[in-house]
């Protein structure tokens, strides 16, 4: 989508600190961390929201949520854990309308689920 900031990052058309890509994700540096470590992983498939995904991108996100857990433990949150968190949504606080999955950690979060 030409409009989308998470498609520009994608295409490197917006600098970001990338952590990981393949075929179908990219996952770079959250820009304002909300934890030492915080990471964006985004599907390169332009979805608006994940309660807009349709059934078949059933699998993509079953691989993303895949990848997300591999790149937590790629940036050493194997041991002690991470929050994996999408917001959905105007009422969830979502910003930018392209699919992604934060992951948060590095910290212990013991500040609920905000
Ligand atoms: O879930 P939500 O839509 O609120 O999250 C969007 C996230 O994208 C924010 O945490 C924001 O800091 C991040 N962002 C970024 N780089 C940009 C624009 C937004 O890391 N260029």
């Amino acid at each position: 989508m030409s409009d989308c900031i998470f498609c520009k990052i994608i295409k490197g058309e917006i600098p970001s600190t990338k952590i990981y890509e393949d075929d179908e994700f990219f996952a770079f540096k959250d820009l304002n961390p909300q934890a030492p470590i915080h990471t964006l992983v985004v599907p390169k498939k332009h979805i608006t929201s994940l309660m807009d995904m349709e059934e078949a991108d059933a699998p993509l996100m079953g691989r993303l949520l895949y990848r997300a857990q591999e790149i937590a433990k790629l940036q050493g949150l194997g041991e002690g854990g991470a929050r994996f968190v999408f917001n959905c949504k105007g009422d969830a606080g979502q910003t930018v309308w392209h699919i992604h999955c934060h992951i948060l950690g590095g910290k212990r979060l013991d500040d609920g689920f905000g």
